[in-house]
């Protein structure tokens, strides 16, 4: 790859800026790790490699707002957008103290494998302002969201660039970015961002569809085990949008859910827990601590107990070398991005006895509804509830299907099976394309 005025990759220009402060990042350096191997299995071509790897844009910026005191305090954010190739960037916007540009370009890099993995016309993006959502009230919020959109207007829109809520967003914050831009714009714009209220034409189903995919897919993975749903037992890590609706649906289908657990601590229950009870007092209290018919379990712990299904929802290298060897699940269902580590792949590939269902498939359902979405705000149609969920199973369907067939077929992990699908897709799309000039 040619860097800034024709410098060699690794010697001087953007490249060698860039890189090495990108690899710093211990997530990126997974999805960089990740993606070497992957090009290795393809055989990719150098330059292929290259332009398949590396985002686009990065986009960063100060966002400075007024806090409630008085003050004004300047935030970091970033937008990466990693391949425009076919189609609009897609992917979450996240609020957390932890953000920083290496982890949103390895969040934005497993959202374009995800929607070519998923044969969505994306590719992918993701976004990020390293703040305390939690420590900030609704106005402060209000201010970030309004005035980060106005500094990514130049970079954003429906045909270019669509976020999402990630950790710590949700579809207020999306509807605020709504209100800001078509304020701009001078009449509604519904399509500039997906995981909109409904009331602003965001799309039945969306809330629930990456849990419920995370779901779906565990109860397939289950099937394809030789073993049955209704009865089965899980534990999840993580109780916001993706914890939550994976607990939700796996309850539907009949699995008794042992333990829980969120940012405030983890719980158990032998027998299982109480759903709807366990839903009405996080609607209560904001967390599952104190939930009364459960006890409480170290978190490190709860991830080690006997389970049929293990669903990491919550936050990015929580199975690691140290964890690895202990986990006693048969299903390990990625709801998270990234909550595998290198090594801890290697220790499960090597034991064989745990079947893994890859983030980029396992939490594909909240992508692939808001495509819906995004569908639906240009169509001006609006689909049922069940027309969104019953589309949504077929598309993941398909792809998990794609996945363990690659995988028997050429005798390799399932992630690598879905990533080389994926990069696949992207490479032969840049070939048809070619390179301008
Ligand atoms: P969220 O902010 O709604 O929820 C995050 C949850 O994780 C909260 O319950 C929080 O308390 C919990 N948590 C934080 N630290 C924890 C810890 N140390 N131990 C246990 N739990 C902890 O976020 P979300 O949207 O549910 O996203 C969770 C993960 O799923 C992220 O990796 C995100 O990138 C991924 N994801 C989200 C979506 C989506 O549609 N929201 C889609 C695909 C992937």
């Amino acid at each position: 790859m040619r860097g800034f005025a024709g410098c060699n990759p690794g010697e001087s220009g953007l490249h060698s800026i860039v890189k090495p402060s990108l690899l710093q990042n211990p997530v990126f350096a997974m999805a960089a790790e990740q993606f070497d191997q992957v090009a290795d299995f393809l055989d990719l071509g150098e330059d292929l490699r290259e332009r398949c790897k590396w985002p686009k844009r990065f986009i960063s910026v100060t966002v400075p707002i007024r806090r409630d005191d008085g003050r004004t305090e300047v935030f970091f954010g970033h937008r990466v957008q990693h391949h425009l190739t076919r189609g609009p960037t897609k992917g979450g916007l996240r609020y957390h103290p932890a953000v920083d540009l290496g982890e949103i370009t390895a969040l934005a890099m497993w959202m374009t494998w995800k929607c070519a993995l998923m044969d969505l016309p994306f590719g992918g993006g993701k976004g990020g302002i390293a703040c305390d959502p939690r420590s900030m009230s609704a106005g402060e919020l209000e201010r970030l969201t309004r005035r980060f959109t106005m500094e990514m207007i130049p970079f954003i829109g429906p045909e270019t660039d669509v976020m999402a809520p990630d950790v710590g967003t949700n579809e207020q914050i999306m509807a605020w970015m709504t209100d800001t831009y078509s304020t701009h714009m001078g009449h509604l714009v519904p399509s500039i961002v997906t995981g909109k209220p409904l009331n602003l034409q965001g799309s039945a189903g969306r809330t629930r569809a990456t849990g419920h995919g995370v779901a779906f897919l565990a109860s397939n993975a289950l099937h394809q085990s030789g073993k049955t749903v209704d009865g089965a037992s899980a534990i999840v890590q993580g109780f916001g949008n993706v914890g939550s609706h994976t607990v939700s649906t796996l309850a539907s289908y009949g699995v008794r859910i042992l333990g829980v657990s969120d940012v405030s601590g983890a719980i158990w229950n032998d027998r299982g827990l109480d759903v709807q009870k366990l839903r009405k007092h996080v609607a209560r209290t904001g967390s599952v601590a104190g939930f009364k018919e459960a006890e409480t379990i170290d978190p490190g712990q709860l991830l080690q107990q006997p389970c049929d299904i293990l669903a990491p929802c919550a936050l990015d290298r929580v199975i690691t070398a140290e964890n690895a060897p202990h986990l006693r699940c048969s299903i390990l269902a990625e709801g998270a991005n990234g909550p595998t580590t290198p090594e801890a792949d290697r220790i499960l590939n090597a034991r064989g006895d745990v079947f893994i269902i890859p983030d980029v498939i396992c939490n594909a359902g909240g992508v692939t509804v808001s495509y819906f979405e995004w569908v639906q705000n240009f169509q001006h149609y609006l689909w049922t509830e069940r027309e969104v969920i019953t589309r949504l199973e077929t598309l993941l369907q398909k792809a998990f299907t794609q996945v363990t067939r690659m995988a028997k077929r050429h005798k390799i992990p399932h992630r690598l099976a879905a990533q080389a699908i994926a990069i696949r897709t992207v490479a032969d799309a840049k070939n048809s394309r070619g390179l301008f000039p």
